[in-house]
């Protein structure tokens, strides 16, 4: 029997068999958002203009290579704070830039942009990856609190600098 994945799940081709997967955060970790940084450092944050950008963000190399780099069997979880509504532009960039990428998983459209904290909505997702049977490996970040919270998981995870987070003492982190 199937049991259906959640609606904000978007796997590549087939869902990902359970087992071992390796999450990968987007912005800031494969994804070049430093364009879109401006909308959110300011006194209310334009989520629309935000969003309005992302088909024009360019590749972080290093990301683009660590996604690479991880083992062929071992399947690419792209775990992002970005709203759901724009999955289909965010697949369309994964591959049209050549991203090894398995599954999206962006955050469920119900939600308003900022009613749950980014570390509240990715932990929340890795326990039901892990209801599901997924093993989660490794995970990469660019937001310290959630390389925390992955590590408070049980999961090992990778801290990587965008400096996206260095410069709004207003903005901690929506994605
Ligand atoms: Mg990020």
């Amino acid at each position: 029997m199937t049991v259906a994945i959640p609606g904000n799940w978007h796997p590549r081709l087939a869902v990902p068999a359970r087992g071992a997967v390796v999450l990968l955060d987007l912005d800031g970790v494969i994804a070049d958002a430093g364009h879109r940084q401006r909308f959110l450092h300011q006194d209310e944050p334009d989520w629309d203009g935000f969003y309005a950008g992302v088909a024009d963000d360019g590749v972080l190399e290093a990301g683009r290579a660590l996604a690479a780099s991880i083992a062929s069997e071992v399947p690419v979880v792209v775990l992002t704070g970005r709203i759901d509504e724009v999955a289909d532009v965010t697949q369309r960039w994964l591959d049209e830039h050549g991203i090894r990428w398995d599954m999206l998983i962006c955050r469920p459209a119900h939600e308003d942009d900022d009613s749950r904290h980014a570390v509240d909505y990715k932990r929340d997702e890795i326990a039901q990856l892990r209801a599901f049977g997924y093993e989660l490996r490794l995970a990469a970040d660019d937001n310290r609190k959630i390389v925390a919270m992955f590590e408070e998981a049980g999961i090992p995870a990778l801290y990587v600098p965008s400096g996206y987070y260095e410069n709004s003492n207003r903005y901690d982190g929506g994605v």
